[in-house]
């Protein structure tokens, strides 16, 4: 009997180890396909996975020369992709370390307010054709770039936002960071993405606004000086020429509370 139930609790906490095991594994898989998706590092894993495939070919066959070819090629390989790959390896762990655990997105009613807030802002900025650029926080922490700011921690208002703003403004060069319900800082320096096939009419404000939604996950809303038109940065990625309810749309899509299904 004692036997009996010893083998069963045994099995039991196999069991479980091996669900672990395959959740973990699960979740790893998950965050690299997420991390690897629109990145070139997509082919280099298909590259990857046609050698492995030869391989195994070749083996079987028993071309023994091309086997030891190949060999070779994926002891050297190692160590160029580690070279090739450093600025992708430094964001993903970077990435990986500034993750909030527990992001869930904002609240109901916290989001509807900041959108609120900060489409009636850049509206009007907008129309005045008053430049602006403001990023908001979501999973990735943007703590090294609210540093190199001035520290506001003051409530989400569309006219706090446009006073920032305004040319005569000490605050008005650089971004604004908001997180949470405050708009945490302004006069941010964002990083300027090096994307060769952007629009090459884009200045500092807008590539600097790209930028930070290439290294973040952070949604940047650009408003230009030039042409008085509102775009959207994220992933890398810009929208422009958003009217004021167009922005609302999109943002509820992006920065709301994920509802459980
Ligand atoms: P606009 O259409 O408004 O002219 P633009 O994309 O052409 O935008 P610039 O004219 O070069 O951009 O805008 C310059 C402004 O961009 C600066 O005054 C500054 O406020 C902001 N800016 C430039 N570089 C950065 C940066 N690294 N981080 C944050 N803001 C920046
Ligand atoms: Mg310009």
């Amino acid at each position: 009997m004692s036997t009996t139930f010893y083998n069963s609790s045994l099995l039991f906490t196999s069991h479980w180890r091996m669900i672990s095991e395959i959740l973990i594994l699960w979740f790893v898989f998950y965050r690299i396909m997420l991390f690897l998706k629109d990145t070139k590092a997509v082919y280099l894993l298909r590259g990857i996975v046609i050698l492995i495939i030869a391989f195994f070919v070749f083996q079987k066959i028993g071309f023994d020369t091309l086997n030891w070819i190949l060999a070779k090629i994926f002891a050297i390989s190692v160590i160029a992709l580690t070279i090739i790959f450093q600025p992708e390896l430094r964001q993903g762990l970077v990435r990986l370390g500034q993750q909030q655990l527990f992001y869930t997105g904002f609240r109901e009613a916290e989001a509807e307010a900041l959108i609120k807030e900060v489409c009636t802002a850049v509206d009007i900025l907008a129309q005045a054709k008053i430049g602006a650029l403001i990023a908001i926080q979501r999973e990735i922490g943007l703590k090294n770039y609210i540093e190199s700011g001035i520290r506001l921690d003051a409530n989400i208002s569309s006219e706090i936002i446009r006073s920032i703003f305004v040319k005569d403004s000490p605050l008005h060069d650089g971004g604004v960071i908001i997180a949470g319900e405050k708009i945490v800082a302004a006069t941010c320096l964002f990083p300027l993405s090096d994307n060769a096939n952007l629009d090459r009419a884009l200045g500092m404000r807008h590539r600097a606004g790209i930028g930070l939604s290439e290294e973040t996950d952070a949604v940047v809303i650009i408003v230009s000086e030039e042409r008085g038109v509102i775009s959207l940065a994220v992933g890398g990625r810009l929208t422009s020429r958003l009217s004021k309810n167009d922005l609302a749309i999109i943002l509820k899509g992006l920065i709301k509370r994920r509802k459980k299904k």
